[in-house]
């Protein structure tokens, strides 16, 4: 058992190495990549459930490596976060973001709201009212086409502060969604007290239905809840015209998901937008 216990510490002690390089690796990567220009966003559609209506856009940060391709966000948002490079990569973002809506709406596209994911790190290290403003002010968006979406993981973290500064957000014009709601043991009285417009379902308890009666109880749950407060409730993760149709019954607002769409290039997603009518 002895002999049996160093072989497994060796065989965990390879694998810490090699996950530690890397990491080191993608650390200093990630460092050129932003001066090097290999990030770009990808835009998934959202849709209004009552009317199959596209409503806007999820924006999500995608890395194209020289040599290493593709990098998915769950690789590197983590590094990110922990060396602070999700500060001037987060505003790099929210930049992106907020130019191709206004460019959008400057062509005369039926443009609604861009949804963009903030980290927890951002709004601790970095001033992000002044950014949002700044932003804003630099792209000529109007506040009320942004949306920003925070996990409820760290609103919960330290709720008192995070509402302050999320009302400081929301006084500027932007909507506010909490991202991943279900996964992160919001307490019901904060809750109520949450400067937010929307809540976002997380895909776990949307990617089991219907199989899962549990499930669907919790979804059903939580758009009551979401609703009560007054509150707009998307559903992320949606794959299948069946969990299209359950939501829609159960009188969910909003869905994002493969179903609809995967996240898309931007003049993919252009191709989905409509002509405003000329006034
Ligand atoms: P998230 O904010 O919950 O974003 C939704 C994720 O679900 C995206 O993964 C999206 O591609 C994926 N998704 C959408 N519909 C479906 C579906 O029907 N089925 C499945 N299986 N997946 C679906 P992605 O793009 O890999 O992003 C992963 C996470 O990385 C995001 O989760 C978010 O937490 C983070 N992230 C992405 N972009 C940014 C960013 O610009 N800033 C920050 N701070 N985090 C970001
Ligand atoms: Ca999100
Ligand atoms: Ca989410
Ligand atoms: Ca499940």
């Amino acid at each position: 058992a002895k002999e049996q216990g160093r072989g497994m510490f060796q065989f965990y002690d390879v694998r810490l190495t090699e996950r530690a390089k890397e990491r080191l690796f993608l650390e200093s990567e990630l460092r050129e990549a932003l001066v090097r220009e290999e990030l770009l966003v990808h835009y998934q559609p959202q849709y209004s459930l009552a009317d199959d209506r596209l409503i806007g856009a999820e924006v999500l940060l995608r890395w194209h490596h020289s040599e290493h391709g593709i990098i998915p966000p769950d690789k590197f948002i983590s590094i990110a976060e922990d060396t602070g490079l999700i500060v001037p990569i987060g505003e790099w973002v929210l930049q992106t973001a907020c130019r191709q809506a206004k460019t959008w709406l400057a062509a005369g596209y039926d443009f609604q709201r861009m949804a963009v994911n903030l980290s927890g790190v951002q709004i601790e290290r970095s001033d992000m009212l002044a950014t949002v403003r700044q932003v804003l002010k630099d792209t000529g968006l109007p506040a009320n086409y942004l949306e920003l979406e925070i996990t409820e993981t760290y609103i919960m973290q330290q709720a008192q502060q995070n509402i302050r500064i999320m009302e400081d957000l929301r006084a500027l014009g932007v909507a506010l969604a909490v991202d991943d709601f279900g996964t992160g043991q919001s307490s019901l009285g904060y809750l109520k007290r949450l400067p937010v417009d929307k809540l976002k379902i997380d895909r776990s308890f949307i990617m089991d239905i219907p199989q899962d009666s549990n499930d669907m109880a919790i979804t059903r749950a939580i758009i009551a809840l979401g609703h009560n407060l007054h509150l707009t409730v998307l559903a992320e993760g949606v794959e299948t015209a069946e969990q299209s149709a359950f939501l829609k019954e159960l009188g969910c607002d909003e869905a994002q998901g493969y179903y609809y769409s995967r996240p898309l290039e931007a003049a993919s997603y252009e191709r989905f937008l409509k002509k405003r009518p000329a006034s």
